[in-house]
């Protein structure tokens, strides 16, 4: 796999995306595809610019916070996708467009009352845990739909729906099927948070089949991730 490049891997995701939406009976103009670009440097980021790639994922602060100042002149939408502290949620809004994972109130008043970056209405997801370890990040399903209404309740923040990981030891589909059904709850309340934010390279044609709106595509596309030092 690593001796196609760059430019061949994401030919081949995005076709896979392609089929796998239409064997879901579903428009491709409904999915978001975002590449995950962590531990790489911003000169792959670059070259995915040049290959077409507007929307990028990052999952640590710091990190996400140099590569978008250094690729200031490049027109991307940076989404935040990693846990991230709420002395950081300030500061992420000077690049981010997109947090797709809030995953606790705390973090809500800071994202909402930071001064605006490249949008005014920051976009936001709300983190789904599917498991039972804390640590994993992400609120149980029980939990979302009050996490969901706190951020609709903010006028500098825009619900999208739900986000989740799929757990590493469930059929990947038998996960997405509950972030299909939290999400359903969420749009009860919040009828416009119909966006679901799942799918990564080994799950995203599950995650398709069960409604994803955006998928988070990192080493399928990337190739391995350097070892972080
Ligand atoms: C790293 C990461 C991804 C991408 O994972 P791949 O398996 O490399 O596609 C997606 N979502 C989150 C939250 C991540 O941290």
């Amino acid at each position: 796999m690593s001796e196609l490049s760059l430019a061949e891997r994401l030919e081949s995701i995005q076709q896979g995306i392609a089929d796998a939406t239409a064997a879901a009976g579903r428009n491709l103009d409904e999915v978001t595809m975002i590449v995950v670009t962590k531990f790489h440097p911003a000169s792959l980021v670059r070259e995915l610019y040049n290959l077409g790639i507007r929307n990028v994922g990052e999952n640590r602060h710091q990190e996400a916070e140099a590569k978008s100042a250094e690729l200031a002149d490049l027109d991307l939408t940076w989404h935040f996708i990693g846990q991230l502290q709420s002395n950081k949620a300030k500061a992420v809004r000077k690049y981010a467009s997109v947090v797709h994972s809030v995953d606790r109130a705390s973090l809500i008043k800071p994202l909402a009352t930071a001064e605006p970056g490249p949008v005014e209405i920051l976009d936001c997801f709300v983190q789904l845990n599917l498991t039972h370890d804390p640590g994993r990040g992400g609120v149980q399903p029980s939990d979302v739909v009050e996490l969901a209404e706190l951020v609709a309740a903010e006028p500098t923040l825009n619900l999208m729906g739900v986000m989740a990981v799929a757990p590493l030891d469930e059929e990947p589909r038998v996960a997405f099927a509950r972030v299909r059904a939290a999400s359903e709850r969420v749009q009860t309340v919040v009828p416009t948070a119909r966006f679901i934010s799942a799918g990564m390279s080994h799950d995203y044609r599950e995650a398709l089949f069960e409604g994803a709106t955006h998928l988070r595509i990192g080493s399928a596309i990337t190739g391995n991730r350097p070892i972080a030092g």
